[in-house]
Parts: C-alpha cells; sequence; structure tokens
C-alpha cells in the first residue's frame, strides 16, 4: 500500500497568547494535489511555513516519508543537515519571488543545486536551462530579476525550487502578487507539474485553478481544518456552515 508523503498530526502553532494553528491533522499522498483555502489570517500560511520548518509547531508533529521535519532533539551540524535535507525535498514558492537581485537568473537556479547540494556546476547549469526551457523562459538565463515581469519571475521561482529535484513542492498565494494578465502563465506552469505527478500543496485564491487541478481542497478557518473534500464536493456541496460563508464571500 502507498505510504503518504507528508503526515501532520495534531499540530499547534501558537504567537504568544494567538493560537494560529490549533490541531491540524493532515495526510497527503504522493502525486496528491492539495489546494488550502480560507479566509486571511486562518493560518494557511503558518501551515505551509511549520512543514517547511520555517516556523516552529508549538505541538505535534510532521512528518516528510520517515523524517519528523519538527525533531527539536537536534543540535549544532547535525540540525543544519537536517535542515539541508527538509529544504532540498519541500520546494517553497512564495507570494513575492524571493529571487537575488544581484544573480542572473540561471545563476539563480543554480545556486541551491551548486553551493547547498555540492553537484557538478556544469550539471547544474544544464538542468537549469532545460528547467527554463520547459516554462518557456529559455532566453532569459542571463539576465537579472530586475528585466522580469512578475509573472516571469515567478516561474523563475518554481523553477529554482525545482531544479533541487523536491518531493514535494508547497506554493503560498503564488499568484496574489501578480498583475491579472500574468496570472494564467503561472497557473499554467502550476498545472503541468500537477499533470507531472508532482505533489503540491497549493494556498490559493484561484478556485478555477482548484476546481481544475485540485485532487483535494481544504477549507481551513480559525486555525482548523474545517472541511475536507474533492473540489466537487466544496464547491458544489460545502457542509459545513462556515465553509458556505466563505465560499459565498468570494463571488464564485
Ligand atoms: P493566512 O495565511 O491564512 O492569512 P497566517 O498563517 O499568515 O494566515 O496568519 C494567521 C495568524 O497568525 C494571523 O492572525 C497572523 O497575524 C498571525 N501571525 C502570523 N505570523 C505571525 C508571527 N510571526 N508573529 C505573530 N503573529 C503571527
Ligand atoms: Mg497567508
Amino acid at each position: 500500500m502507498t505510504k503518504p508523503i507528508i503526515r501532520i498530526k495534531g499540530l499547534k502553532k501558537s504567537y504568544g497568547d494567538l493560537e494560529v494553528l490549533r490541531s491540524v491533522d493532515l495526510e497527503i499522498m504522493p502525486g496528491e494535489v492539495i489546494v488550502v483555502i480560507g479566509p486571511s489570517g486562518s493560518g494557511k500560511s503558518t501551515l505551509l511555513r511549520t512543514v517547511n520548518h520555517l516556523e516552529v509547531p508549538t505541538g505535534g508533529t510532521i512528518f516528510l516519508k520517515d523524517t519528523l521535519i519538527n525533531d527539536t532533539s537536534l543540535k549544532g551540524r547535525a540540525f543544519e543537515r537536517h535542515l539541508c535535507h527538509i529544504r532540498t525535498n519541500l520546494g517553497m514558492v512564495f507570494q513575492h519571488f524571493h529571487l537575488f537581485p544581484h544573480l542572473s537568473i540561471l545563476q539563480n537556479i543554480i545556486e541551491g543545486p551548486t553551493q547547498v547540494l555540492k553537484r557538478d556546476k556544469q550539471q547544474s547549469i544544464e538542468q537549469a536551462v532545460e528547467l527554463l526551457n520547459s516554462v518557456g523562459l529559455a532566453d532569459k538565463k542571463d539576465v537579472y530579476p530586475d528585466l522580469l515581469s512578475g509573472g516571469q519571475k515567478q516561474r523563475v521561482a518554481i523553477v529554482r525550487a525545482l531544479a533541487m529535484n523536491p518531493d514535494v513542492m508547497l506554493f503560498d498565494e503564488p499568484t496574489s502578487a501578480l498583475d491579472p494578465e500574468l496570472v494564467g502563465e503561472v497557473l499554467s506552469v502550476m498545472e503541468s507539474l500537477a499533470t507531472k505527478g508532482m505533489t503540491m500543496m497549493v494556498v490559493t485564491h484561484e478556485m478555477d485553478f482548484a476546481r481544475k487541478v485540485a485532487d483535494r481542497v481544504i477549507f481551513m478557518d480559525g486555525g482548523y481544518i474545517i472541511e475536507q473534500g474533492t473540489p466537487e464536493q466544496i464547491f458544489n456541496n460545502p457542509q459545513h456552515e462556515r465553509t458556505q460563508k466563505f465560499l459565498a464571500s468570494i463571488h464564485l
């Protein structure tokens, strides 16, 4: 039987008195595309950030295959190795691209593979060019991020994460900072990744994308997963009043 690639159990996160994640349980299967929706402040980003260990949970466990992500027993070099393993296997794409402005597009992409993973430079360049080609940006490899549109920058950010050969890709509102006419080009790259079998966890307000690409839609509110199901179930027949209210509020 196939095992989950990510297992989240009893996950909690507080900032002082503010409980942001109250108790989240979630298992993600290899190749599954999960879209996370919910009102602002419901804990969606925090969920993604704890999975990538950018935030340390207050309670609960997150496993990537057999690795406990929030392993607090690791110190020093062992912890650094652990973090490197997590960041390599979980690619993350943010709302604001976070490209290095002083590096060319190619340098941005090979930085992780060559510096962190110590891979061969020539091979990393070849892989980067291939990936850039797959998102229609092969001709941009030698320019600097400033010269690209937001949609192009975000496609580069996706390529940069993919260059580490991650098992899972996490997207936190990847199209929210883009001009409307640039949203489609990023979503279509994400859709093609999903089609190729990438395991993905996507926070987005793009409901058409969710309907078309998600295997499962998760609705969060107040630090809980309130409801989850297929796009059909969640969008056409939401069971929980809070889900119904949220969906009504965003004018589907
Ligand atoms: P969402 O992504 O669903 O909009 P977030 O996970 O970003 O929600 O935030 C959930 C809540 O946690 C919000 O009330 C936010 O203000 C709070 N929060 C997020 N990060 C921090 C932080 N570093 N320190 C204090 N509060 C935070
Ligand atoms: Mg957020």
